[in-house]
This record gives C-alpha cells, structure tokens and sequence, in this order.
C-alpha cells in the first residue's frame, strides 16, 4: 500500500469502530514512520476537537457590562454622527436659500429702478 492510500482510510482506522480492522493499512502503519506520524496528528485534531466540544470559558465578572457599554457608546457615537450630518443638510439648505432670496431681491430693486428712471429733475 502506498502512503496516500493509507492517508485517506486513517480516520476509520480511528473514529469507526464498527468496521472490521483492515490488516493491510495497520500492517503499513506499524513499518511506516510517516504514516505512524500523521495517525498521531490526527489522533491528538480528534482530541482537540473533543476538547472543545466539552470545554466552557467562564467569562470575567464585568464582561457583560463592559460590552452593553461598549454597545451604548457605539449607538450613542451613530446617533450623534446622523444628527449632524442632517444639521449640516440643513445648513446647507438654509444658505442656499438666503443666497436665492437674496439675488431674487437685488434683481427686483434692479428692474424697478430702470422702470422709474430719474424722477428727479432740476429747475433753474
Ligand atoms: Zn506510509
């Protein structure tokens, strides 16, 4: 048998008791360094794995009320960030209204002028 060969049935050599033992792979396993080093690898992935399927992290006392902070603060620093990107919409629009009611003012004083023309004329 060949080492690739022996690679791919390593997990029912492991993991599937049901199956019958296949002498040939165990046969290469017991002459081969490489093959006894990757059953060995993935023993200790099988133990890991199992590892941390059982184990729980505790968390620290104020975890929770360091993470809502965090949260509160996160939403606090968006609100802010929206509330003043609308202020300056407004502002913008604000200007840009004065600007328009301004130069609409100056064109009317200016036509009303012309249509006048001097009124006033001396008498000598
Ligand atoms: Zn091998």
């Amino acid at each position: 048998m060949r080492c690739d060969e022996v690679a791919a049935m390593l997990p029912m050599l492991v993991d599937d008791a049901s199956t019958p033992p296949n002498l040939a792979v165990e046969h290469h396993v017991e002459s081969c360094l490489r093959c006894q080093a990757e059953l060995a690898r993935y023993r200790r992935l099988l133990r890991t794995l199992h590892q941390l399927r059982t184990r729980f992290i505790e968390p620290t006392p104020g975890l929770l009320g360091e993470t809502l902070a965090a949260i509160e603060e996160a939403a606090e620093r968006r609100a802010v960030r929206s509330i003043l990107s609308g202020r300056r919409l407004a502002y913008a629009g604000a200007i840009g209204g004065t600007a328009v009611a301004t130069a609409a003012t100056a064109l009317l004083i200016a036509r009303s002028r012309r249509r006048s023309g001097p009124t006033l004329k001396l008498a000598s």
